[in-house]
């Protein structure tokens, strides 16, 4: 009954805010007793907890965090450095949404895999079956940290060859593999950018490339709602992961129709 009401409350929230046309995109939460007034349309906001959204004018105001951050394991077992496929336990503990808005991540906290690289096979493929991205460039060349992350896995493993994962503080993790030689160990801390590998054709590669992987606690999926493939930039959008009963749907929306998910979530 609580959570209906809740759920009237938040649908009715909904409609008042979508009215305003200066409702963007999320930064903090108010939780004050008061009644607030939203400061750019003047609508009176119930008494209650909630989280509204500043005009991208106003981000500039706003002391917004340089990446989404999750709390995520970083002590792993003997399992967890032995093999690709690892859930987090802490993710999705509390919350069945995960928010990564791409858009507050800066240039210097990212950088693409593998700098000047050309797509040459994409996620699913043909037989539907590709669970990464694949990369070219040439034989040796550096492979950088997607984002800040702690080094899970560094080792051969099986048709990966030398693969390299990372589990990284913005709740992803990456996996680079078929790699020629390893610059990094398992356990280490890295940099977005950190030079952590270089291109090879380990395990089953008929050519020198990168087979670049995203997951989400485990669950891969198509590194291209992460990374525009020809600009090497990442994408203007909030991925929501959303756990299901079997799976986690990964889906790529515009930061501003994340609103209700946001709203819904703060309290
Ligand atoms: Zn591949």
């Amino acid at each position: 009954m609580v959570k209906a009401l809740h759920y009237i409350y938040v649908i009715g929230l909904i409609g008042i805010l979508s009215d305003c046309s200066l409702v963007h995109t999320s930064t903090s939460g108010n939780a004050s007793g008061a009644s607030a007034v939203f400061p750019a349309c003047g609508i009176d906001l119930p008494s209650a907890h909630f989280t509204f959204y500043l005009p991208p004018v106003a981000l500039a105001e706003v002391e917004a965090p340089a990446s989404p951050l999750f709390d995520i394991t970083e002590n792993f077992c003997a399992f967890d450095m032995n093999h690709v496929c690892v859930s987090d336990p802490k993710l999705f503990k509390n919350d069945k949404t995960m928010l990564i808005d791409l858009t507050r991540i800066q240039k210097e906290n990212y950088s693409f895999p593998l700098p000047g690289a050309k797509m040459i096979s994409s996620y699913a493929g043909r037989r539907k079956n590709h669970s990464g991205t694949d990369l070219k460039t040439f034989a040796n060349d550096t492979i950088r940290a997607a984002f800040d992350g702690i080094v899970r896995m560094a080792k051969p493993y099986y048709a990966y060859g030398n693969v390299i994962v990372v589990r990284h503080f913005n709740g992803l993790e990456t996996v680079y593999s078929h790699n020629s030689r390893h610059l990094i160990k398992q356990g280490e801390y890295v940099k977005a950018g950190t030079p952590i590998a270089l291109v090879g054709r380990t395990g089953r590669a008929t050519t020198e490339h990168l087979h670049f992987e995203v997951r989400v606690n485990g669950q891969h999926f198509n590194p291209e709602l992460l990374f525009d493939m020809d600009t090497h930039e990442l994408q203007s959008k909030c991925l929501v992961c959303t756990q299901g009963k079997n799976r986690i749907t990964i889906s790529s929306m515009d930061p501003v129709s994340t609103l209700p998910i946001l709203l819904n979530a703060s309290n």
